[in-house]
């Protein structure tokens, strides 16, 4: 065979250790890529295909992007799910024996991102690892943009099924993880499916886990959970974590200097379904911010702020003593209108410092960031001003011990000009009067521009060459230009330099010696403003734990007002939490459907929840009647209330509740294959399984997948265990009207329906809930509505009428028949429970009245 050519040797021993990675190869002022990576990275981005001699009979497959767009690339490819290799040249060229010297300097992967277009500013980008050893699982997580290190570990009952629920909260964007248990490898890989990971298992086994010595030493560890970590597994999964940073970054970062540790029993559990459901950070349809809780609550002002309002939201809280703080702090701002405003103005001029600081401790962080780093620190002493007389704790703890950072400010003042470049590589980025050295070099700049400045009018008058000019380029340097027409002009002591079609370009000995002078300093300059620069940025990475600090403060502070500013605009109130069992709510809104309806008015309704006479509520209802968004509306209000918000109702008293689930609708999207009923029983099993007395469940038509009798029973099944048996509170919706029957069979369950007025052939609904049952289903009417040709409405009513008659006799049966199941032997009779019009609000009136006017008999 054939040997490679030694550039090549040198390019395969290297991709040879990044298997799975595509190398971007350093050749000049491109990036190659060879072999299969080329042949992927042209496909992937649509760029040319080519080939390059390599020793081989064949040409080895090549493609590559200019090194100074490569950012753009990458970010395609890492968007794409792929991890980039950068392989630059690691020696000095011109000093280089034989082959430069190359290596991998980075490797990029989707959870790594710190600098990019790709990181959105008030999301977080996590990078997770998971490992299960001793029978638990270990979790670890981190933002490396922002530093942000968290670790758990989750054992005994249901442990995996609490995973599952903290990795759909980070939602990370890659997961590595080590389990030697291809059962669990599968659990993973199911998730990664429903979410989209980049999922990468750790080659653990090359080094020995507790060997990852001076990893999680260094780190200063705070412990926000009681249950102090028995098998140190989280520990383990924070050192693979920096163990596969280190490995891919090739550098320490200062930034991750803390490592948050906390037990997932201490906020509450939301399951995937649930968080997609209550459409807590986007829609179930279109998958978008906005429609979202997060998108209700969201005026923060920072980035800071819009990450951790993110985090509130997905991570409602479970203690009164934190969620009363909270709360307190948003009364504060609530009422303190014009410290709120002027809050808002200076959060306005904070820039993203949290990332500023990640890339100063990655050592990318430009002048211009240095410049926002010093205005966003500037307006700290003015937002302490602010709350020098506050009494909110939550907000005095923010700011208790927080540096104001003068000698930072006043560093950057000093040294950095306002106008600097975002390169620093060319200077113009350190001010005047900062560097003796710098200024004696500029003032001989200065000196020499001025010299050849006189130059052109001296020349002029002594040759009398009134076209004569003095220019400058890269290649000659400075000249003096004599047009043709001139030349028999030109003095003996210029010397002759360059020949164009119409004129001749000379230089002078003395012009020689100055523009010597100046482009000598020229580089100096450069070099030194350089060198200043790396030091300033590394004297202020001296400082990164405590800009952090203020970072996160800045965010929590951001969040209060943005609660606060939502808790004012919407006319939301403080509830009251306790301990207790009852959910109370007045006059509740769903605090989403209420701003994005367009001609209707949101009609508020009440509920009363508890675990004695109200724990189980069966509510019917016509389709389009609102079950579902009064259902919603209750989960959100408590989940809200829980993360210390404030709520859209008249008055609320909430007893906190450990865990909401929601099975509503069909989640077609998630089901990947399986039936919609299959996924409905599996959704279902979930809640029957994991469900407490404490828990809040949203059941929404359950059983209506299958046949009706098969459904019902299901139903009615599982309305009796959890009422019996898990005592949980509960809203179930339904078609089934013989679930009503419940009610007076067993104790704790409640009937409400939610009003509709029949109005000839048609309904008006009228979204009021009340006690009691609904007796039909009204789908032929909303039917009509929705548009259905009026000859297909006409013969469902036929069909109806004949189905009714049959049906009525053989339910009494089925239902006696459960009743002797579950041994009330009674015997039922099914009632005829009319639905009435209930004038219900002033609105109606004004429109009743209003209709009555005759306009034939009114003036303008
Ligand atoms: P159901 O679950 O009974 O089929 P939905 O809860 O989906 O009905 O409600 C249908 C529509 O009715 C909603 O999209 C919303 O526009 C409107 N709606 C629901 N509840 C209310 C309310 N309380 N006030 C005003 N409009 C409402």
């Amino acid at each position: 065979m054939k040997k490679y050519t030694p550039m090549m040797e040198q390019y395969l021993s290297i991709k040879d250790n990044y298997k799975d990675s595509l190398v971007f190869f350093r050749l000049g002022d491109f990036y190659e890529l060879f072999f299969e990576d080329a042949i992927i990275a042209s496909r992937e981005l649509e760029i040319v295909l080519t080939g390059r001699e390599c020793g081989q009979e064949e040409r080895a497959p090549m493609c590559g992007v200019p090194h100074h767009s490569v950012d753009t690339y990458i970010d395609r490819l890492v968007t794409k799910g792929y991890k980039v290799a950068i392989c630059e040249q690691v020696e000095d060229a011109s000093v280089a024996v034989g082959i430069v010297k190359r290596d991998v300097v980075r490797v990029i992967t989707p959870g790594t991102l710190i600098d990019t277009q790709l990181l959105e500013d008030k999301k977080n980008n996590y990078l997770a690892s998971v490992i299960y050893l001793n029978n638990g699982w270990g979790l670890s997580y981190t933002d490396i943009s922002t530093g942000e290190l968290f670790a758990t570990e989750i054992v005994g009952e249901s442990k995996e099924s609490r995973l599952m629920n903290e990795l759909a909260k980070i939602q990370p964007r890659e997961l590595i993880y080590y389990v030697e248990d291809s059962f669990k490898e599968q659990l993973l890989i199911k998730l990664q499916k429903s979410f989209n990971y980049y999922l990468n298992p750790f080659h653990i086994k090359t080094i020995n886990i507790n060997d990852l010595i001076g990893l999680v030493e260094s780190l200063n560890i705070t412990n926000i959970s009681n249950s102090v970590l028995e098998h140190n597994i989280g520990l383990k999964a924070t050192k693979t974590l920096l163990a596969y940073i280190s490995e891919t970054q090739k550098r320490t970062l200062n930034h991750m200097n803390q490592l948050t540790i906390y037990d997932t029993n201490e906020t509450m559990d939301l399951d995937i379904i649930s968080r997609v459901n209550l459409e807590l950070t986007e829609t179930i349809r279109g998958k978008s911010k906005k429609g979202s809780l997060l998108w209700l609550l969201d005026k923060t002002v920072t980035a800071m702020g819009g990450r951790a309002l993110r985090k509130w939201i997905d991570e409602p809280l479970i203690n009164i003593d934190k969620i009363t703080e909270r709360l307190d702090a948003i009364e504060y701002l609530k009422n303190e209108v014009f410290i709120r405003v002027e809050l808002k103005e200076y959060l306005k001029k904070i820039y993203d410092i949290e990332r500023i600081s990640g890339k100063i401790s990655y050592g990318s962080a430009n002048p211009k960031d240095l410049i926002s780093l010093k205005n966003s620190l500037k307006q700290l002493p003015h937002i302490k001003y602010l709350f020098n007389d506050c009494k909110s704790s939550f907000i005095i703890n923010l700011f208790t011990g927080l540096n104001d950072h003068e000698e930072i400010v006043n560093l950057i003042e000093t040294a950095i000009a306002d106008e600097a470049p975002l390169s620093i590589k060319e200077g113009g980025i350190i001010k005047s009067g900062y560097s003796e050295e710098l200024d004696e070099l500029r003032r001989a700049t200065t000196e020499g521009r001025i010299w050849i400045s006189n130059l052109e009018k001296e020349e002029k008058e002594k040759s009398g060459i009134k076209s004569l000019k003095v220019g400058y380029n890269k290649i000659f340097g400075y000249y003096i230009e004599v047009t043709k027409s001139n030349l028999h002009l030109v003095p003996e002591s210029f010397i002759r330099k360059q020949t164009l079609a119409n004129c001749e370009r000379y230089v002078t000995p003395e012009l020689k010696e100055v523009e010597s002078k100046i482009l000598g300093a020229q580089d100096k300059i450069v070099a030194l403003e350089y060198e200043l620069y790396i030091n300033i940025r590394n004297f202020i990475g001296n400082y990164i734990e405590s800009i952090q600090r203020t970072a996160r403060a800045i965010g929590q502070l951001d969040v209060v007002y943005s609660l606060a500013q939502v808790a004012e605009e919407n006319n939301y109130i403080k509830p009251q939490i306790n301990n207790g069992t009852l959910i109370n709510i007045e006059e509740g809104r769903h605090p989403v459907v209420e701003k994005v309806l367009d001609n209707e008015m949101f009609i508020a309704n009440d509920t009363s929840i508890d675990s004695k006479y109200n724990r189980m509520s069966i509510i019917t209802g016509p389709n389009m009647a609102g079950k579902s968004t009064y259902m919603r509306q209750v989960a959100l209000i408590v989940l809200m209330a829980q993360i210390g918000s404030f709520v859209p109702a008249r008055n609320a008293t909430i007893g906190i509740v450990d865990r909401i689930f929601t099975r509503v609708g069909a989640s077609d999207d998630l089901s990947q294959g399986q039936s919609t009923f299959m996924v409905e029983m599996s959704e279902v099993a979930n809640i029957l399984n994991n469900a407490t007395e404490k828990s809040l469940l949203i059941l929404d038509e359950v059983g209506r997948g299958t046949s009706t009798f098969d459904g019902l029973s299901i139903a009615w099944a599982i309305i009796e265990y959890l009422n019996c048996n898990i005592m949980s509170k509960t809203l179930f919706s339904t078609h089934y009207h013989e679930l009503t029957e419940l009610e007076s069979i067993m104790e704790h369950v409640k009937n409400y329906r939610i009003t509709v007025k029949e109005d000839g052939d048609n309904i008006v609904f009228l979204r009021k809930i009340i006690e009691g049952s609904a007796d039909k289903s009204y789908g032929i009417q909303v039917a009509n509505i929705a548009g259905l040709p009026s000859k297909v409405i006409q013969r469902a009513k036929e069909l109806l009428e004949k189905l009714e008659e049959k049906d009525i006799a053989k339910n009494r049966e089925v239902i006696n028949e459960k009743h002797k199941e579950t041994g009330n032997i009674e015997e039922v009779k099914i009632e005829e429970v009319r639905v009435e019009y209930i004038p219900n609000t002033k609105e109606n009136e004004i429109i009743d009245q209003l209709k009555s006017i005759n306009l034939l008999e009114t003036t303008p």
